[in-house]
């Protein structure tokens, strides 16, 4: 057990993807590193355990991805992604720092693979982690121990003791006991609020009684809401996240990847009322997969379909549950408990207006309605072999944007605009910095890493004056 009493160069709060990298960090550069995990060794990692890629800006292939991916691009592509709604400064610094973590990563250990083919259409852009997260998690914990990070699991970070924008110590709670940890630096990195049900109902009211939950039970906001009520400038708007449609039968926290429905594009989408409400066709997967979950969310009951037929059933990845099935559209709509005549009508009315055109899911294809409302503009297809199929969905609240306010060197800003004497974030308790709103595969972890690495170095920067 790491000996609590010391005094530290850099306590990280945190055992994901961004605290990893700043332990790592701020180790190389010569710091004593505290890493506090609330988890327990088991699963430790948060949301990073569910990954699978990174984006980062490239100038030509390499082994594991299949062309260049030049930072202009990158950025237009968040520019689209966020609607304009970024620190442009921030997030430009973002993408460029992203082309050496590309090879830093691998530095540390962690192992890329080349991308999987599908609807994911990320070959290009996205380095996969060979094993997923959890593997390159385990690369990251073992090149930190290796270096002589000291990590405390089951240790809360409960309260901060905060003067003036200066840290001087941690309530953490550890096999229930309390201690104050002190360091002469702290750095951030302990996830979003999306687990915290209640916070979340401030924004979306009841409704959030039914968003589940796709990664850790605790990224509950506890040291986001501490450093807000402690004087930390507050961005990003609490009702942004990253939300996905994701199987209504999954549990209630860490579903992860597996509860993930792919087939939005495959099919229609109906909601209680058995009514279409969305362009199910508007983008390529990667673009617009996690608009879904926002668009669930407001539907009445917080519920939708995703219904489609067995000419489609083996063109996506198959999830933890197995679609209903039934005979016949009536036959599907009771299995559901949907208006068995208001179900007909949408999918022969969707048939109707299916006009014909050659079908490829890998492209903006030109298989699309006409003078429907609204319409599917891409992969449209008649619904119309048995046996028919459908997924129930509900939003999956990936993380939170709701954010500390940082500068290019990690370092929090206060309420008067001053930065901090000595703390910094790094990860999703910072995203809303550059994300605005939207979002684009692998841009999470690309936040952590990034300003990850940037803050365990500044952090030893910091400790060391
Ligand atoms: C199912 C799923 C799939 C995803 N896939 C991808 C992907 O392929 N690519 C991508 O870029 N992004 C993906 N994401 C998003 C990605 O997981 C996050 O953006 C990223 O992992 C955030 O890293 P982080 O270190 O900030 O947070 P996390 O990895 O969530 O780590 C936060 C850590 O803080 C700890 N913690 C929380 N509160 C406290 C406290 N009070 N005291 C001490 N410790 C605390 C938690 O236990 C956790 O270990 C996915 C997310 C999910 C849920």
């Amino acid at each position: 057990m790491a000996d609590l009493t010391r005094k530290y160069d850099v306590l990280i709060a945190g055992g994901g993807n961004a605290a990893l990298c700043a332990a790592i960090a701020a180790r190389r550069a010569g710091s004593s590193v505290l890493v506090v995990e609330m988890a327990t060794k088991f699963y430790r990692g948060g949301n990073t355990r569910h990954t699978r890629n990174i984006r980062c800006a490239h100038d030509a292939a390499t082994d594991t991805l299949s062309g260049p991916y030049p930072e202009e691009e990158f950025f237009s592509d968040l520019l689209a992604v966020t609607q304009g709604q970024t620190d442009e400064a921030l997030a430009r610094h973002m993408i460029h720092e992203s082309k050496d973590v590309l090879d830093w990563l691998p530095q540390q250990g962690v192992r890329f693979q080349p991308s999987l083919g599908g609807t994911l259409s990320l070959g290009r852009t996205n380095s996969f982690f060979l094993g997923g997260g959890r593997a390159m998690l385990n690369m990251l914990y073992l090149t930190a121990e290796t270096l002589g990070v000291e990590i405390e699991y089951d240790a809360e970070v409960v309260d901060l003791d905060i003067d003036s924008g200066m840290f001087l110590s941690a309530a953490v709670q550890r096999v229930g006991a309390r201690h104050a940890v002190r360091a002469a630096t702290f750095v951030a990195a302990c996830g979003g609020f999306e687990s915290n049900i209640e916070w979340l109902k401030q924004y979306w009211g009841a409704a959030a009684d039914n968003f589940l939950i796709r990664g850790t039970p605790n990224n509950r906001g506890t040291v986001l809401k501490l450093l807000l009520d402690r004087g930390v400038q507050e961005t990003g708007d609490p009702t942004q996240c990253h939300a996905v449609a994701i199987d209504a039968r999954a549990p209630k926290y860490d579903g992860g990847i597996i509860t993930r429905h792919d087939s939005v594009i495959f099919g229609i989408v109906v909601n209680r009322d058995a009514q279409r409400f969305y362009d199910e066709g508007e983008d390529i997967w990667p673009k617009r997969y996690a608009i879904w979950g926002r668009l669930v969310a407001a539907q009445p009951d917080q519920i939708a379909y995703i219904i489609f037929d067995s000419s489609v059933v083996t063109m996506f990845m198959p999830t933890l549950y197995p679609p209903i099935a039934a005979g016949s559209i009536r036959e599907l709509a009771g299995e559901l408990t949907l208006d068995p005549d208001a179900l007909e009508a949408t999918v022969s009315g969707f048939n109707a207006a299916v006009r014909p055109g050659t079908f490829d899911d890998t492209i903006l294809d030109d298989c699309r309605t006409e003078g429907l409302t609204p319409p599917k503009t891409h992969w449209a297809r008649r619904i119309e072999t048995a046996p028919y199929y459908a997924y129930p969905v509900r939003p999956g609240i990936t993380f939170t944007y709701l954010a500390t306010r940082v500068n290019k060197e990690s370092r929090m800003l206060m309420r008067d605009g001053k930065p901090s004497a000595n703390m910094f974030a790094a990860g999703e308790i910072m995203a809303g910095n550059v994300l605005g709103r939207g979002y684009a595969a692998g841009i999470g972890m690309t936040i952590g890493s990034v300003f990850g690495r940037i803050a365990g170095r500044e952090a030893a920067k910091n400790a060391r004056n």
